[in-house]
């Protein structure tokens, strides 16, 4: 790079260095953001005043103090309203949207249903269509829209935003460059990320969730599949071929007769799926005669059976619902040692349908996890489950896109 070059692009990163420093503090004043800074008030204002004009920061007041000459000086404002971001999820059967400012405030959010499998040409659409109407409803000005994100289940290289398989969408075939198809449908400006939920997930627990002072993180999300999202140092890891964190494929019972759906038997993500719990009641169903759950666990009243009737049996100490989540617990267990040895987190945030499992559910994890662990680390990891719920991903896209913008 030529020197002029340069310096451009060391103006710009000063810049985005002093911008940062407000965004951080909210509000500070001249003489404030230079010392924080380390330089003087003039480039401060002159800074200030290019941001103003963009729409990222306002006049909030005056100081008290007077400077030489008697002039009060300005206080500063990061804008938080300056800009808007978009997040979206594809999970088997919906497409979840929202809109955020530029603090990750939600400020709508909609869902469209998604059928099975449905077309790639169609999900599509229901995108392009979410976003029209959460621009439509929320009344905001299209131009302000700094970017979308989007996440799907399913192995995704973020770089170049193609999804390689979506296991919930295999009509679509494979390495499907989704951010293109929508890049070429949606005004210039809007920039336009891709990844797997999970990464989102963790980001948003992060940035908004239990994970806040947290620099390496894991997020588990199971119950139907597996994925997970990796934060180590701050920073979302993907690994080489872009499958890092891919931990629901680790084989941990190779003695296990459920299939997964990738092909191999006693993956993590099917030891404590909840159709091996469901396959746990029906086997011991008649050992357990008295149990609440009984007359559900015919062989078609259990495909309706809903988890959440499990865990109510499980919190009123049935005698089956207590073996079968026991056995789940022990497999969650031995996957969340390995995951500890793995990434040596500060914490692991649990999503999922297991959230809905209670606390108890949680504690005996922990103390199994506790038992099985190598002796120095197993009072370190906290084992959570999430506060974000359902709106984790969502939320976590739209703030990695603003995370993106200030970058
Ligand atoms: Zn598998």
């Amino acid at each position: 790079m030529n020197p002029i070059g340069r310096q451009k692009v060391l103006k710009q990163l000063n810049r985005k260095r002093i911008l940062n420093l407000l965004r951080e503090a909210n509000e500070l004043s001249v003489a404030e953001l230079a010392e924080k800074a380390n330089l003087s008030k003039p480039t401060i204002m002159k800074v200030m005043n290019y941001y103003i004009e963009k729409g990222l920061v306002i006049i909030s007041g005056k100081g008290s103090s007077t400077e030489e000459g008697g002039k009060k000086p300005n206080i500063y404002k990061f804008n938080k309203n300056g800009g808007y971001s978009v997040g979206m999820a594809i999970t088997a059967s919906k497409l979840k949207s929202i809109i955020t400012n530029l603090q990750g405030d939600i400020l709508l959010n909609i869902e469209q249903s998604l059928k099975a499998n449905e077309e790639l040409d169609s999900v599509i659409n229901k995108i392009l269509d979410s976003f029209n109407l959460l621009i439509e409803k929320a009344n905001i000005d299209i131009k302000k829209v700094i970017g979308v994100g989007v996440g799907i289940y399913g192995l995704t290289d973020y770089d170049h935003g193609i999804v390689f398989y979506s296991p919930h969408y295999s009509s679509w075939g494979k390495n499907i460059p989704i951010r293109n198809m929508l890049k070429k449908r949606l005004p210039k400006n809007i920039d336009m990320i891709v990844d797997n939920l999970p990464r989102f997930q963790v980001f948003a627990e992060k940035t908004f969730g239990a994970a806040k002072q947290a620099k390496s993180v894991v997020s588990i999300f199971a119950g139907y599949g597996l994925g997970s999202g990796i934060l180590i140092n701050d920073d979302i890891v993907r690994g080489h071929h872009k499958i890092l964190g891919e931990v629901g494929h680790m084989i941990i019972n190779p003695y296990e007769e459920l299939k997964c759906l990738c092909g191999a038997k006693g993956c993590f993500e099917v030891m404590v799926s909840v159709d091996r719990l469901k396959k746990i009641l029906y086997s011991n169903k008649d050992s357990f005669k008295d149990s609440i759950l009984y007359n559900n666990l015919t062989e078609e009243a259990i495909k309706d059976l809903k988890p959440e009737e499990i865990f109510n049996a499980y919190k009123l100490k049935d005698k089956l619902a207590i073996f079968a989540m026991q056995d789940i617990i022990n497999w969650f267990a031995i996957g969340l040692s390995n995951i500890i040895l793995i990434y040596d987190p500060q914490m692991i945030i649990l999503h999922g349908i297991y959230t809905k499992a209670g606390d108890n559910f949680l504690k005996e994890i922990r103390n199994k996890v506790e038992a099985i662990s190598l002796a120095s680390i197993k009072k370190e990891t906290k084992i959570l489950f999430s506060e974000l719920g359902d709106k984790a991903g969502v939320l976590g896209a739209a703030g990695y896109v603003i995370n993106k913008f200030f970058a």
